[in-house]
């Protein structure tokens, strides 16, 4: 991509209202643009890190065997009438009529829509154990919305729903998506540490939230050291064998999010206590019957007895993970992306734009590294120099290229490492072979 003919507009003042890094640099980095409080439009630069989080996401999820679909954002008061959480959820959900005076919501979250799909259709446990899920907007009319898409009222979350025969299968289920979860985030270059919550509004008698450590986190955190320390995204996980070992592992080490925080084992801890500021990116929760039961979803099992489906539910919160992301990783100049969730792998810099021989130069060097199918993106703007060095460290593309008159007179060029700073002088052959990947 050219700059030039791209839509990037940075901005050079700190913007007023933004009080965290990552709202302050996704505005300054021209990624999104405020439509109404908690409400934001993604520009292109936002949406291709949005994408990047959401194929990630996709891909374990598909990996894990979980099925995708896409639920509508609207859905009837009805069904909520049946659960029983129309009255139950509040002011969260932004509630409306249509044209016939029939009400309607914006959907929070989406157990009573997939009960109902599920139960118009499968009855026997010969349909069973399944695994659906959807990348769907959300609306919550939060009391306080702030932090940018960090919490947000309209929000990209990623939901998923199991259904099974018995709680044994449901909790298989819910190992699954333990695994799934640690393996998605840390193929982000995230570390999430699984913790023991609450269930709250949804119900239920398991729960686990997934959360990044990040000093603007909104919960204070405790866990045992060695939980920041696992490796699972080389690992071959057999999602159809018994996860049980792998998830005890995890969840037999001290992990707990403010309420559920217990000073007696933390003192215990001593020296392998960790603690500090977290921001919730997933949470799962096995609730049994609860939507099944009120809804009567059932299905028949072998022996022809019915009974109520056992399911749980498991969200990520997509457009977070682009705020939660750039909290754990910026400094002062910007951005620092894992490649993984870098909007462009390279930053091109022409340091002289009004030079046939250096445009010339960069041009070859563009051509090259998208013929290698490497996502660049090519500073070509008549800019000063001082300009598109701080542009481009602020939307922090993890590796630059930089090119001057001089120096390519001489077939040298510099690359950038945007992580560590560190600048190296090669030929122009060697740098696209350096950063191209
Ligand atoms: P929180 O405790 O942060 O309010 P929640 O428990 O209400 O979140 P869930 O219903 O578990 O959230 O939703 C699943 C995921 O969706 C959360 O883990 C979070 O990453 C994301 N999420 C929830 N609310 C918001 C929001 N207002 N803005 C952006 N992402 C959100
Ligand atoms: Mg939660």
């Amino acid at each position: 991509m050219r700059w030039s003919q791209y839509f990037l507009p940075t901005l050079k003042e700190t913007p007023a209202e933004a009080q965290i890094a990552s709202h302050r640099l996704m505005l300054r980095a021209g990624m999104i643009r405020q439509s109404s409080a908690g409400i934001y439009a993604w520009l292109p630069l936002g949406l291709r890190v949005l994408r990047k989080i959401e194929n990630i996401v996709r891909a374990e999820q598909n990996a894990a065997g979980c099925i995708e679909m896409l639920m509508s954002t609207l859905q009837p008061a009805e069904l909520w009438r049946e659960s029983g959480r129309y009255d139950a959820y509040g002011p969260e959900m932004l509630r409306f009529t249509d044209r016939h005076e029939r009400e309607m919501l914006y959907g929070p979250t989406n157990e009573e829509q997939i009960t109902e799909i599920f139960r118009a259709s499968v009855r026997s446990y010969r349909q069973l154990p399944r695994l659906l899920y959807h990348i769907q907007w959300k609306f919550r009319d939060e009391i306080r919305p702030r932090f940018g898409v960090m919490r947000g009222r309209e929000f990209l979350m990623k939901d998923a729903y199991s259904f099974d025969l018995d709680r044994a299968g449901a909790i298989r289920a819910y190992n699954k998506m333990f695994i799934c979860y640690l393996r998605t985030f840390e193929k982000m270059g995230l570390k999430a540490i699984p913790m023991r919550a609450e269930t709250g509004p949804i119900g239920g008698d398991l729960s686990h939230e997934f959360v990044i450590l990040a000093e603007t986190g909104e919960s204070e955190i405790a866990y045992h050291r060695d939980l920041g320390s696992f490796n699972l995204a080389q690992a071959a996980i057999d999602y159809e064998g018994d996860l049980q070992p792998m998830v005890d592992s995890f969840t037999a080490k001290y992990a707990a999010t403010d309420s559920e925080r217990d000073p007696v084992r933390e003192a215990a801890l001593g020296d392998a206590l960790v603690t500090g500021r977290g921001i919730e990116v997933g949470h799962i929760f096995y609730f049994g019957t609860k939507y099944s039961k009120a809804m009567n979803a059932v299905v028949a099992g072998p022996d022809g007895e019915e009974s109520a489906v056992e399911m749980g539910s498991y969200g990520i919160g997509v457009s977070r993970l682009v705020g939660a992301a750039i909290e754990a990783f910026h400094d002062d100049s910007g951005i620092l992306w894992p490649e993984a969730l870098a909007p462009f792998r390279v930053g091109l810099i022409n340091l002289k734009a009004d030079d046939a021989a250096c445009t010339a130069g960069c041009e070859r060097i563009y051509q090259d590294l998208l013929t290698r199918g490497c996502e660049v993106l090519y500073d070509d703007r008549p800019e000063r120099p001082g300009v598109k060095f701080a542009d481009m460290d602020l939307i922090g593309l993890p590796h630059q290229i930089i090119v001057g008159p001089r120096g390519l007179a001489k077939d040298l060029i510099e690359v950038k490492d945007r992580r560590t700073g560190a600048r190296i002088e090669m030929t122009t052959e060697a740098a696209v072979a350096a950063v191209a990947g």
